[in-house]
Parts: C-alpha cells; sequence; structure tokens
C-alpha cells in the first residue's frame, strides 16, 4: 500500500447488473476519503434516480452528478437521433472540461460506452482525452460493450455477467435497487 496517487481508468462493462452501481460504490467510498466527485450520466435524464437525492445529501461540494440525457435512446436503428448525438456531445464536452480542470478527484462517465457502440461519440477522442489527463485525476466509465480501444487505455477493467437476473422470472425494476 502506498499513497502515492495514480489517477486510474477504470471500465465497468458486460452484460450483467451493477456496472453503474459499482461506479457509485466507488464513489461513496471516495467521498468518505475526501476525494470529490463528479458523475455526468451520458443517457439518463433527471428521472428519479435515487443516487440523485443520496448525493444531495451527501452535498454538492463532495458529489454533483448531472443528468444530461434524455432518459432513453431509440435502439435498434440504423443511425441515432440527431437530438441524442446533441445531448451525447454536449454531455463529453462537458465532461472532457472537468476531467481537464482538475477540480475533481474521480469522474465518472455513466454510460458512455454505450454512446459510443451506438456511434454517437467517437471512441478515439475519448482515449485520446484519457491518455492526456491530468495525472492524478480517476476515471470510471460504464456501460455495456466498452470499445476495444478505452480497454486498451484503461487499468481496470471488470466485465459483470449475468448469472441470473430477477427480469427472467418478471420481476420488474425495484426502486431502491435498480433506481
Ligand atoms: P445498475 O445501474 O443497476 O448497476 P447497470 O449499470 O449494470 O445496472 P445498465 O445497462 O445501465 O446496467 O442498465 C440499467 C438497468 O437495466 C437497471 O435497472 C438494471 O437492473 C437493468 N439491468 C442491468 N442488467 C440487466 C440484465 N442482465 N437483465 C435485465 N436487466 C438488467
Ligand atoms: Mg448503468
Amino acid at each position: 500500500m502506498t499513497d502515492t496517487r495514480r489517477g486510474l481508468i477504470i471500465v465497468n462493462t458486460g452484460p450483467g447488473k451493477g456496472k453503474t452501481t459499482a461506479a457509485l460504490g466507488t464513489a461513496f467510498r471516495a467521498v468518505g476519503q475526501g476525494l470529490r466527485v463528479l458523475m455526468v450520466q451520458f443517457i439518463k435524464g433527471s428521472w428519479n434516480y435515487g443516487e440523485l437525492d443520496a448525493a444531495r445529501l451527501l452535498g454538492e461540494d463532495r458529489i454533483r452528478i448531472l443528468p444530461m440525457g434524455r432518459g432513453f435512446v431509440k435502439i435498434g436503428v440504423e443511425k441515432p437521433d440527431s437530438e441524442d448525438v446533441r445531448l451525447v456531445e454536449e454531455a463529453w464536452q462537458l465532461a472532457r472540461q472537468e476531467i481537464f480542470a482538475g477540480e475533481y478527484d474521480l469522474i465518472i462517465l455513466d454510460e458512455i460506452n454505450y454512446a459510443i457502440s451506438y456511434k454517437m461519440l467517437d471512441p478515439e477522442r475519448v482515449v485520446e482525452a484519457l491518455k492526456s489527463k491530468p495525472a492524478s485525476v480517476h476515471v470510471i466509465l460504464t456501460g455495456r460493450n466498452a470499445h476495444p480501444s478505452v480497454v486498451e487505455a484503461a487499468d481496470l477493467v471488470t466485465e459483470m455477467r449475468e448469472v441470473k437476473h430477477p427480469f427472467q422470472k418478471g420481476i420488474l425494476a425495484q426502486r431502491g435497487i435498480d433506481y
């Protein structure tokens, strides 16, 4: 164990549940260590997610969560909706600026892998930013289908594997567990 701070690039990907919640768990731990945390949500809108109110309880000077999407994205379509592309671009500009501003110790790019895999964001722009980021800043990227070049740039990659999910039994999303 050492106190030497080395900003890590962390990827939570795979089809199983837990990518965003693992990032929020890390955020909780980081806040306890006095680190300042920012989560930029690339797809989610400001729907009633428990983490939004929890972050407010901890205090905006410690953790901020910014929902930058409109909650859902049409999938299976050839070309992504131009409004979604615009929102992703806006989220990326803000995230990039904050990574380089150095005001936050941990920056979570929630569902950015999803935005990349649906061709709403060029992975090379993300990789370029990750490679030139301030050395002490930790970045977590979440979402299914992490791009190979993002995986390549990362220090820590975890793939969530689905063993069971209640949805398979027809059990819908649960308050406090899924949102
Ligand atoms: P969470 O936010 O719960 O950690 P996640 O970030 O791993 O989930 P996402 O791809 O962001 O997964 O999907 C978010 C929503 O989809 C959550 O409500 C989650 O419970 C649900 N979900 C995640 N994985 C699965 C799965 N394998 N089958 C069905 N639903 C899932
Ligand atoms: Mg998620």
